[in-house]
């Protein structure tokens, strides 16, 4: 297995003593494939609750946008007084 396959580390991955793969996410119920293979499992982890933490980014983000249009607007305002 190639070190550009491995399973996402978003996965939370059990060992299964299935015959049709031998791990699976407890998160999102994802399995690798036997055969030699991680399958869906290279795709980030669809339970990870990435969406939740993506959206406090872009909260960041306009929070840091108003803060620096503040910070021109004083600094113009600081050049016309
Ligand atoms: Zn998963």
């Amino acid at each position: 297995m190639s070190k550009f396959n491995r399973p996402h580390p978003s996965h939370d991955l059990r060992g299964s003593d299935a015959g049709s793969f031998d791990e699976i996410c407890t998160k999102c119920g994802r399995t690798d494939i036997t055969a030699g293979g991680w399958g869906r499992l290279i795709e980030p982890c669809p339970a990870e609750p990435c969406k939740v933490s993506r959206r406090v980014d872009k909260l960041w983000f306009r929070v840091a946008c108003v803060v620096l249009s503040v910070a021109v607007i004083f600094v113009v305002l600081g050049k016309v007084i």
